[in-house]
């Protein structure tokens, strides 16, 4: 029962924690009690070489091992030569509870049913930057985009395992993705290094997608941009993400709009911006000015008396609202412009508006 661990694991007194960590995996692969069942040599010789190893991959244990320091664990106390100080809490691990590592391992992951492998995992989302123009940022529209993802491999039908063979439950963690080291009473899980804590192994990978159940694909799709979008906008495509993990569900595809600027037109949210060139004789007497808008031209009243940078509302002539019902405005702002050059008629006229001119504009600033 005592045998020496570094027997037990075939290496020598001086193997490096890579040799160590190698012999046990090939050990405990060929000793697993899910690879072995109902078989009680198997299972204590897979016991033994788990404590060596636990013992063994650990500096402090090992060289605390390597100066007589004995532990309780699979050969059960009292079986190691020398009287060397004993770790744990000397329970007597395995045969004393009765307990096998199932027992363990479902008492502390809270007594449900043994996991197999790692649980789904959904695929990650992707972001895909779609430039559009400002009319169909507007109106909405429909376009097609080349979106690079991974997928499920149909080929294997995202088991990674070559056509007409399975992945098969990993020997060392018995599918379970964990393994557990047990130390008397207590049971430390770590990950399986035989399958990644996947707990699954392909012996035969599929040759499409080289095991990995998923592959590249650069998939054309028609995405709907509804009306009333905006710069930063974002559109999600459910399911267009990468593909997901052990079953787990595909991200998503979010569509992020920039939307190019418009010649006269901006945007504040559902309502438009527009600046309108006028006269100053336009401002003083009033005028009815064309203007256009996102759905055709309008005539706008400029009230008599307008004032420079004024702004008109023109009701309902904005963008779609993105959420909820109806248009925003249109804001008309009306910009004054001077002329630089002026005939000798205009001149004139001038001039004697000038003179004309009864009221003291700057009268506040006396
Ligand atoms: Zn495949
Ligand atoms: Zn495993």
């Amino acid at each position: 029962m005592a045998q020496d661990y570094y027997e037990l694991l075939g290496v020598a007194k001086d193997a490096s924690p890579e040799e160590i960590k190698k012999a046990y995996r090939k050990l405990a692969r060929q000793h697993h009690p899910d690879a072995n069942p109902d078989n009680k040599a198997a299972e204590e010789k897979f016991k033994e070489i788990s404590q060596a190893y636990e013992v063994l991959s650990d500096t402090k244990k090992r060289s605390d091992y390597d100066n007589g320091v004995r532990f309780f664990g699979a050969g059960g106390p009292g079986g190691g030569p020398g009287a060397g100080q004993d770790y744990g809490a000397g329970f007597g691990g395995f045969n004393a509870g009765g307990f096998d590592f199932g027992d363990i391992f479902d008492m502390f992951s809270g007594g449900g049913g043994r996991p197999r492998g790692r649980g789904p995992e959904r695929g990650r989302d992707i972001q895909y930057n779609l430039r559009l123009n400002f009319d169909d940022a507007v109106n909405g529209t429909a376009v097609r985009i080349d979106v690079a993802h991974e997928v499920d491999c149909k080929t294997c039908n995202a088991t990674g395992a070559k056509p007409g063979t399975s992945p098969k439950a990993c020997p060392a963690c018995g599918g379970r993705g964990v393994v557990s080291n047990t130390q008397g009473f207590f049971s430390i899980q770590q990950p399986c290094h035989n399958c990644a804590g996947t707990g699954q192994i392909i012996e035969e990978p599929c040759p499409d997608c080289g095991g990995r159940a998923r592959v590249n694909v650069t998939e054309n799709l028609t995405v709907k941009i509804p009306a009333g979008v905006e710069n930063g906008s974002t559109i999600r495509v459910k399911g267009k993400g990468e593909a997901g993990l052990r079953g787990g569900p595909a991200g998503d595809l979010y569509v992020v709009t920039q939307v190019a600027p418009h010649k006269y037109f901006r945007r504040d949210h559902a309502d438009v911006w527009l600046d309108l060139p006028v006269t100053y004789p336009e401002l003083a007497l009033g005028a009815k000015i064309s203007v256009p808008t996102l759905t055709g031209h309008v005539t706008l009243k400029v009230p008599a008396g307008s004032q420079a940078d004024q702004v008109l509302r023109v009701g309902g002539k904005g963008a779609p609202r993105l959420r909820g019902l109806g248009r925003g405005d249109m804001f008309v702002k009306l910009t004054v412009v001077v002329p630089a050059k002026l005939s000798a008629e205009e001149k004139e006229l001038l001039t004697k508006l000038t003179k004309a001119s009864p009221e003291d504009i700057r009268k506040g600033l006396k």
